[in-house]
């Protein structure tokens, strides 16, 4: 069973002017899609060949686990976007970042502070632990929650080549950007 890419919930013009067309296109058209391809050669005729994404993610090293956790972050990212995000989160989910975060404008604080300050490549989260609390961490590279025991809720991927086409440099203009994105009622339903 080979793994496809996702159709997104959205055209790739419509995150504009946040993050372009032409980001979409290198991004999910390319990036995306090359961590697919390289999955699907990679694991055939290995004892991944039929295993879930998530069952890939738990067990494989080296270049299948890299490639398949990018496979699922990118996924996780995309999805979790929408033309018409932003605002707050609601419901459940807002109850426990103002509990562990006090309100939501210091959770969005830490989260971009932690996007923004990661070294190199990687992944800003927002997971669930076990007991139900709320924790901000960084994951290098294809790093994933998931190995962790950690459920995800939000993430946001801080590789140059999210940003570097509509921003340069300049991470923290990406990161602005990326609150006004964000469909709540999906990651919502993640808590
Ligand atoms: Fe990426």
């Amino acid at each position: 069973m080979n793994f496809e890419l996702p159709i997104l919930p959205y055209a790739l013009n419509e995150l504009e002017p946040g993050i372009s067309k032409r980001t979409l296109e290198f991004h999910y058209g390319k990036h995306h899609q090359t961590y697919v391809t390289n999955l699907n050669n990679l694991k055939a005729g290995t004892p991944f060949e039929n295993k879930t994404l998530e069952e890939i993610i738990l067990k494989a090293e080296g270049a299948i686990f890299n490639n398949a956790a990018q496979v699922w972050n990118h996924t996780f990212y995309f999805e979790s976007f929408s033309p018409s995000g932003g605002g707050k989160a609601k419901g459940r989910l807002a109850e426990v970042i103002n509990r562990n975060f006090n309100s939501f404008e210091e959770f969005k604080e830490q989260f971009s502070k932690a996007a923004a300050t990661l070294f190199g490549s990687g992944w800003a989260w927002l997971v669930k632990k076990p007991d139900g609390q709320l924790q901000i961490i960084q994951e290098s590279n294809a790093g994933n929650p998931l190995r962790n025991g950690l459920t995800p809720i939000l993430t946001c991927d801080v590789w140059e080549h999210a940003y570097y086409l509509d921003y340069q440099n300049k991470r923290p203009d990406y990161i602005n950007v990326f609150w006004d994105l964000i469909d709540w009622e999906v990651v919502g339903g993640r808590y």
